[in-house]
Parts: structure tokens; sequence; C-alpha cells
């Protein structure tokens, strides 16, 4: 493309683009109106292709035409067309969120391959975010699998990439293990979510190594002013999941690493190391008395840290290299991986 010129190239965008920006948009509220259900279903642990969408209030089943993005929920005026109950703002706030960042997507990356991957990116952090702000959990199922696509999806941008995404994906993964580590060493609690490691590999993988680091960044500033805003305002930095516990007194925490157990063989041992290493919870999961698992509750000044690395996620993807070129006079470009 390079070699048409900047003019010839907008010309044919903007001659070519309203049909297909229309389906784009479609495509978005579409996408966003399955991520609702992902984003429901998921931490429920039921299944996101059936039974058909209920009202959470009566059961009412909802009709196609009562379940169109956007147009039912103004059509219905937010409202259950069976027994009145409002239907959550979530719904259509994430199919227009949706939407907005696949235009958005385009608008950076033009009808070339790497439009792809970032939809794709942007559609799990849509959903991971949601269901972190409300659950505080960053389930594995959408996870993992967004680590290896995340991967698979490099290939086509050549060898260079797609060792910069497995490089991404590895440093993310283990920058936060070792964090885990450390602040459990330092402050001897839990420091981050037994998720968010594999949220910050998958951003490493979509993103490469290179912008982790501002990642973080500006998932830790923002997290933090907001936090600390809704602190002063309502004495808490994050609302409580509502699924939690009752709160019982938590015990005080522990940590004893399961291949240093012992009466264990060195073959268990040795067969345990992995997944002491990369894997097992840091502190050990709190448990009564009895031994029975306590459900863990975020204290007052807890938040969850996974929209937060969404955010800076999407940031970083839609303004990189605009932040990158406003930064090489300083001679920092490098800090969102350079020019691409
Ligand atoms: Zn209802």
């Amino acid at each position: 493309m390079a070699s048409i010129g900047p003019r010839v190239e907008t010309l044919s965008l903007l001659a070519s683009s309203p049909l297909s920006l229309i389906w784009l948009a479609a495509l978005g509220l579409v996408v966003g109106s399955f991520l609702n259900v992902v984003i429901a279903r998921l931490p429920a642990e039921q299944s996101i292709v059936r039974p058909r969408s209920r009202c959470p209030s009566c059961g009412h089943s909802i009709p196609w035409y009562e379940n169109i993005p956007i147009f039912s929920f103004l059509a219905l005026r937010g409202r259950c067309s069976a027994c009145k109950k409002p239907i959550s703002v979530r719904y259509p706030l994430v199919e227009l969120l949706t939407a907005t960042l696949f235009l958005a997507c385009w608008r950076r990356f033009g009808w070339e391959y790497p439009l792809a991957p970032a939809l794709l990116f942007a559609s799990l952090l849509i959903a991971l975010a949601f269901i972190d702000a409300e659950h505080w959990l960053l389930p594995l199922e959408l996870t993992v699998p967004g680590m290896v696509v995340g991967l698979a999806m490099a290939a086509p941008m050549g060898l260079d990439r797609l060792w910069a995404a497995s490089l991404g994906l590895s440093v993310g993964f283990l920058s936060f293990r070792l964090l885990e580590y450390v602040g459990w060493k330092a402050f001897r609690r839990e420091a981050l979510g037994a998720g968010d490691k594999f949220l910050f590999g998958l951003i490493g993988a979509f993103l490469t190594h290179r912008p982790l680091l501002v990642v973080l960044g500006l998932a830790s500033l923002q997290g933090s002013l907001y936090g600390g805003v809704r602190m002063l305002l309502t004495g808490r930095a994050a609302p409580a999941p509502e699924d939690a516990g009752a709160g019982a007194a938590e015990p005080e925490p522990t940590m004893s690493w399961a291949f240093l157990a012992p009466g264990l063989s060195l073959f268990r041992r040795m067969a345990l190391l992995p997944y002491s290493l990369l894997l097992q919870p840091i502190p050990d999961e709190p448990k009564d008395a009895e031994g029975e698992e306590v459900e863990w509750r975020p204290g007052k000044s807890n938040l969850p840290f996974g929209p937060w690395l969404a955010l800076a996620g999407v940031e970083v993807l839609l303004f990189g290299p605009y932040l990158a070129s406003k930064l090489s006079p300083l001679g920092l470009e490098w800090l969102f991986g350079g020019r691409d």
C-alpha cells in the first residue's frame, strides 16, 4: 500500500468504506451481543450455547425479535416484556462498546490482516473486563485459549512477529508470576489475583513483549486513580462481588510449596515442581480451622486488576504508534514497541 501514496489511499478508503463500515459496526453489535451471553453465563458455569436467553427475573424466554442488539433494548424501553423489570444497561453498553472498538480498530489498521487479531483481542478484553469487574474472576476458559489464539494469529505476520508474540506471552505470564511471589515475600498477602498472569500473558501474545511495561504502567496508574477517588467517596476502592461469602474472619495467610510437602518421593517432588513454580496459588487458598476452604473476600482497598489491564491493552493497541511518535524525541519510542 505504501507505494500508492497517502492521498490516493485515503480517497480509495472513502470511496469503498461506507457499506463495509456499516457491516463492521453491525458485526460489532452481534459480537457484543454474544459477549453479553459469555459475561452472564461463564462465571455461573452455564453453557453459552444453550438454552435460549431468559429474563433473569421471571424466566421469560426471549424471542429473537427481543434480542436484536440495541434496537430491542430501546423498543422495550429497557424492560422485560413479560415482568417489566429493568434489563441491565450492561447489555446495550457492551454491544455499543464492541461496535465502537471494532470501528476504532479499523481506523488503526484499515482492511489489512492485523485487523483480524485486533478484533478478536478487543472482544476477549471486553468479556474479561466485565467478568472481572463483577465477579473478581478471570476465567481460564477465556484466557488460556486466548493466549493460544493470540500466538497463532501472529504467525501470518512473519517469524519475527511470532517470536515477539511468544516472548510477550512468556514475559507477561512469568513477570506476574514473579510479582505474586515477591508480593507475598514483601507483604505476606495476596498481591495479584491468580488470573491476572494469564491475562497479562494474553496481552503479551497479541501486542508482543515490547509494550508490556507501558501496559502495566497505564493499568496501575488508571486503576489506582479510580480506586483512590472511589475510596475517598464511598470508603471502598471497588464494590465487593455479590456472590462472595459472608465474610467470616480471614485466617492468617500461609504459603506451603506443594513440592516441598513432607513424605513425598523424589520423583513426586520433581513432578510437582513445574506446577509449584508456575501455577500453585500464592499464598495458599485460605482454609478455616476445620480445613474447609474459605471464600476470599476483597478488602476495602482491593480492586480487580483485570479491567485496568484490559483498558491499557486497548489503549496501546489503538494508540501505540501515536504515543510512540510523541515519545520518539525523548528516545523512548521503544517503550511502545517502536513503529510497526
Ligand atoms: Zn422478566
